[in-house]
């Protein structure tokens, strides 16, 4: 059975990026309701030998501002729902934001295992967002570039518990 893993973050953090990444086959777009698009895209992917069935929360970007924060958490919440573990995203060259710490009290309420992720670290430019998001209360964070395809090994090794 493959791990599915739900990609949680605000809008900008490579959500996206990753999912593209790690995505073998892309399975549905889901539409949940009329008017509202794009809510989550489903692949099959894999992680070294680890078969993972991917969720990407997509579409925020398109809502408006006024509706966005109601549908980022509906988005979190089914997500959460039908994931194994959830990766949330931080962009770690703009570090902590409070955007950010709001999707991280939702995820340590959650009973849905988390894995942090702080995202655009190739190069070092991260370090500091990374250091910051330990004060997430989420548990170490992986630093990674999903763009560059940077520390994937270092996802695995944090997701393997979750298998
Ligand atoms: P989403 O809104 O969270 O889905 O974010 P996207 O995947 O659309 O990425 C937002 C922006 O960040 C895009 O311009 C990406 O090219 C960029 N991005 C994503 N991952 C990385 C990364 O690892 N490093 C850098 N420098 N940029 C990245
Ligand atoms: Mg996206």
């Amino acid at each position: 059975r493959p791990l599915t893993v739900a990609i949680i973050g605000r809008p900008n953090v490579g959500k996206s990026t990753l999912f593209n990444r790690l995505a073998g086959r892309r399975l549905a777009i889901v539409h949940d309701r009329p008017g509202v698009t794009r809510d989550r895209r489903f692949a099959d992917g894999r992680l070294g030998d680890m078969p993972l069935r991917i969720v990407d929360t997509a579409g925020l970007e398109e809502a408006p501002a006024d509706a966005l924060e109601t549908r980022m958490r509906q988005q979190t919440e089914r997500a959460l729902a039908e994931a194994d573990v959830a990766l949330m995203l931080i962009d770690a060259r703009v570090g902590v934001t409070p955007m950010d710490a709001h999707f991280a009290q939702v995820l340590r309420e959650s009973p849905t295992a988390v894995v942090l992720v702080a995202n655009k670290c190739e190069g070092g430019a991260g370090e500091a967002g990374l250091y910051e998001s330990f004060g997430l209360g989420l548990g170490d964070p992986v630093p990674l570039s999903a763009e560059h395809g940077e520390g994937l090994a270092a996802l695995f090794e944090a997701l393997l518990p979750h298998e």
